[in-house]
């Protein structure tokens, strides 16, 4: 079964900066959602005593270590497949249907788009993925 996570503010990550305790609490618990935390504080909850999971590093770099690791995450599995906006699976979208929204040299350049069905946003592979992956690869000590 996919993990499925969810991350308090104390990680910097920009999901949820000011939810409260009680709401992520409760999320995670109906949800069946792992919590990642650096508070101890949502730890010590009975609510999540089964579904928390405390990031010990204060970097992101060691936090996707360690939270790679243990998970046994494949870091390339699911890559770009998400909006980075919304969280939401993206979807395919005909070339011609983005011909009026992408600028002139990326429609006459690439051939897949991909649109975030909550915000719409689009996507396409340019050399941002490159750079992610390598940078993802350096972290995590991959060849
Ligand atoms: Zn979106």
């Amino acid at each position: 079964m996919e993990k499925i996570f969810i991350a308090d503010a104390m990680l910097g990550i920009e999901y949820f900066p000011e939810i409260s305790d009680n709401e992520i609490s409760e999320r995670a618990f109906h949800s069946g959602r792992v919590i990642l935390t650096r508070d101890t504080r949502l730890i010590r909850r009975k609510i999540n005593r089964e579904n928390c999971f405390f990031v010990k590093y204060d970097h992101y770099q060691d936090q996707l270590k360690q939270v790679v690791k243990v998970f046994s995450i494949d870091p390339m599995e699911n890559l770009f497949t998400r909006c980075l906006l919304c969280n939401k699976k993206l979807l395919n979208i005909d070339k011609i249907s983005v011909a009026d929204s992408v600028p002139e040299y990326v429609y006459y350049t690439k051939d897949i788009f991909k649109t975030c069905p909550s915000c719409n946003r689009l996507y396409w592979k340019a050399t941002h993925k490159n750079n992610v992956v390598k940078q993802l690869k350096k972290i995590l000590e991959l060849k």
